[in-house]
């Protein structure tokens, strides 16, 4: 077994997409683009494009592989992370789920899901006071709105109950009763 212990090793959170993981992973280890494409043998606008959804380019079987040798994770866990078939262009955020684990999740980006399941709130598609776009989550390592500076966590004031808490206070009481942990 080949010794790639010079990474700084990154331990994705469940959940966590492939972009925000890659970006952490880049970040924490100082590399390039271009120095993990020389790694896998692949060419550097690869892994730039594994970073952005919306360019709809994702690492092949093999080149996941490679890349979880790189990474120090489980192939299987790696294609869990990969951006769905339906996806959502915009980068999306549910800003009480970013409170609790300071990830951007691959189910947001989903194309069929509008409302964050564990917090029944709407998701954001942009920050909610100055309407700028979220950035591609590789370049999340400031948690704010490059534009106002606003808190992802702090955007949960600004977050709606989907329709459907609208309609059972009650059960929206309970949700945040449980959900909160603060
Ligand atoms: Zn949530
Ligand atoms: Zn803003």
């Amino acid at each position: 077994m080949a010794d790639e212990s010079w990474v700084f090793r990154v331990v994705p959170v469940p959940g966590e997409s492939l972009g925000h993981f890659l970006g952490r992973f880049r970040r924490a280890n100082g590399l390039s683009h271009r120095a993990i494409a020389d790694y896998l043998g692949v060419r550097g606008a690869w892994v730039q494009d594994w970073e952005i959804p919306s360019r709809r380019r994702k690492p092949t079987e093999l080149q996941r592989l490679a890349l979880a040798k790189l990474v120090e994770v489980d192939p299987k866990q790696l294609a869990k992370m990969l951006p769905p078939e339906r996806l959502h262009l915009q980068t999306r955020l549910c800003a009480a789920c970013y409170a609790e684990t300071l990830v951007h999740q691959t189910v947001w980006q989903r194309a069929d899901k509008a409302v964050c399941d564990r917090h029944a709130l709407r998701l954001l598609s942009a920050c909610p006071v100055c309407e700028t776009d979220f950035r591609t989550p590789a370049l999340w390592d400031d948690d704010r709105c490059e534009h106002c500076g606003l808190l992802f966590r702090q955007m949960q004031a600004h977050q709606q109950l989907s329709q459907r808490q609208r309609r059972s206070p009650a059960l929206s009481a309970k949700l945040e009763a449980s959900g909160s942990g603060q």
